[in-house]
């Protein structure tokens, strides 16, 4: 076992070496103090080609090998991170600020793709084709698409890297990772982990740095042949139209801006229950987070006054203390935002039921809040506010609630509880996202594909699905004349 003291490492990884000296820092805050947790080296070009090129020289090995081979890597990775599955969430806390039950859930479902894409490595079969011809045979392959550039968020900062390094890894590709400057710690702590297991060197390096310099080579780059990126839609279409001139893969995981509606023949409380669970997960930074609440009028005020109760009872603190459930939020921006939200929200003629203000722990808390009669043209149904607060909006008829849940140029997660067989089928066809929760607030896994549609970005990960956008076709067709 190792302690966190190895793994919390003030280093980047490149080809197997911790760069540990560098002439510029980026210091690491702890969101529920603002103390230094540690600080990482300021990485830019120069460490960036040379992790490609690391990655280059490592993959052709790792990709001769079976994929049985590289599962059984895999899966030594995937049993230290939940041997360490406490001292990661506590790093992960440390440098995040979830709650800590939160943060160890997070491990052990960064866990989990892991092990999912080392099974599923061992079922990527080609094809055999009928012949369109009598003397010719046609056989597809599918073989590792090259390096692979990854480029994820602070808001889950272990389960966004094996989301992405697990299906590339096991399809036999090699990585360069770039965690969020907010968040790399874990990201780090899963490389030192990877290294005890036997990943060769190479495989995954992590460069910590300047977004802009090293997300410039990555896209640049000829030998990297895909970018998965997670993060807002505004950095998204950047590094979409970057990596035009190489003709790059890529899978963007961007913003979203969750719909969750309430029809008269829900369950209340059940409704209720997924509600909390999806706004104010993470402290409501999720980018699945329910963002909108549309409720239909015979269940309105029900609803309304139970979730101002539900989230009035939400006990916001440190992560680290027993018993938080809302955290504090990424840093004073966010907090500016969520506020900026609720003001615009009351401005045009909203009401506060619960929350509506930074918390009275001062610092990055925002209280858990709920406000009622909003209204289109508020800013905080069009924007994500990635904070705790739910706007609720009252609706009469189902093609209404459908048309305002799909007034929005996003389209990740959606959320709707309603009991009548018809109309769940009805909505759950009209809504366009690419994750619809019926009658559940919760629904992340590994076994299902993740990712949205519109501005929310393309690809899926997860699932039998995941590992296709890190394999390319080949096919092969035979003259036996
Ligand atoms: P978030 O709001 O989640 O921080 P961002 O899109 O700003 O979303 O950041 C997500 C990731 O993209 C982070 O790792 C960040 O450092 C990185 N990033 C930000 N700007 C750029 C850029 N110009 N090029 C490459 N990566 C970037």
């Amino acid at each position: 076992m190792l302690a966190e003291a190895q793994l919390l490492r003030e280093a980047s990884l490149i080809d197997g070496i911790w760069i540990d000296a560098a002439d510029e820092w980026i210091s690491v805050d702890d969101p529920a103090t603002g103390e230094i947790v540690g600080r990482v080296p300021k990485l830019g070009a120069r460490e960036t080609e040379q992790a490609i090129a690391a990655a280059e020289r490592a993959m052709p090995a790792w990709a001769a090998g079976t994929a049985k081979e590289r599962a059984a890597v895999l899966r030594r990775w995937f049993d230290l991170i939940i041997a360490h599955q406490d001292v990661l969430g506590r790093i992960l806390t440390r440098e995040q600020g979830k709650p800590l039950a939160e943060a160890k859930g997070e491990i052990a479902y960064a866990a989990s793709f892991i092990d999912w894409f080392a099974e599923e490595a061992k079922r990527v079969y080609g094809d055999v084709v009928p012949p369109h011809m009598a003397d010719k045979r046609i056989v597809v392959l599918k073989q590792p698409i090259g390096v692979v550039a990854a480029i994820t968020p602070w808001n889950f900062p272990a389960a966004m890297i094996t989301r992405k390094l697990a299906p590339a890894l096991a399809a036999g590709c090699a990585t360069v990772l770039k965690p969020a400057s907010q968040t790399p710690f874990t990201a780090l702590a899963l490389a030192v982990l990877a290294e005890k297991a036997g990943l060769p060197k190479g495989l995954i390096n992590v460069v910590t740095g300047s977004a802009a310099a090293i997300g410039g080579v990555l896209t640049a780059s000829k030998t990297v042949r895909k970018l998965t990126f997670t993060g807002s839609t505004e950095i998204g279409a950047k590094l979409y139209e970057q990596c035009a001139p190489t003709i790059k893969k890529l899978s963007l995981e961007l913003g979203g801006n969750a719909p969750f509606l309430v029809f008269d023949d829900a369950d209340v409380d059940a409704a209720v229950a997924g509600a909390i669970a999806s706004k104010y997960r993470n402290a409501g930074q999720t980018c699945v987070c329910a963002n909108r609440f549309y409720v239909q009028a015979g269940i309105y005020d029900r609803f309304v006054a139970k979730l101002a109760e539900a989230a009035n009872k939400l006990t916001v603190g440190p992560g680290m203390r027993e018993g938080t459930l809302i955290g504090p939020l990424i840093d004073e921006a966010a907090v500016a935002k969520a506020q900026e939200h609720v003001d615009d929200a009351v401005s045009k003629g909203a009401t506060i039921v619960a929350g509506g203000k930074p918390h009275a722990l001062g610092g990055r808390y925002f209280e858990p809040t709920v406000l009622e009669g909003v209204k289109p043209a508020m800013i905080i149904l069009e924007e994500e506010t990635f904070g705790p607060v739910a706007p609720i909006v009252r609706f009469e008829d189902e093609a209404d609630a459908i048309a305002q849940a799909n007034a929005t140029d996003f389209g990740l997660a959606a959320y709707f509880y309603a009991r009548d067989l018809g109309r769940v089928w009805r909505v759950a066809e009209a809504i366009e996202a690419g994750i619809v929760g019926i009658n559940t607030g919760l629904i992340s896994t590994e076994v299902a594909p993740f990712g949205g549609v519109k501005l929310s970005g393309l690809g899926r990960e997860g699932s039998r699905h995941g590992i296709e956008d890190y394999l390319e076709l080949k096919y092969l067709c035979m003259d036996i004349s």
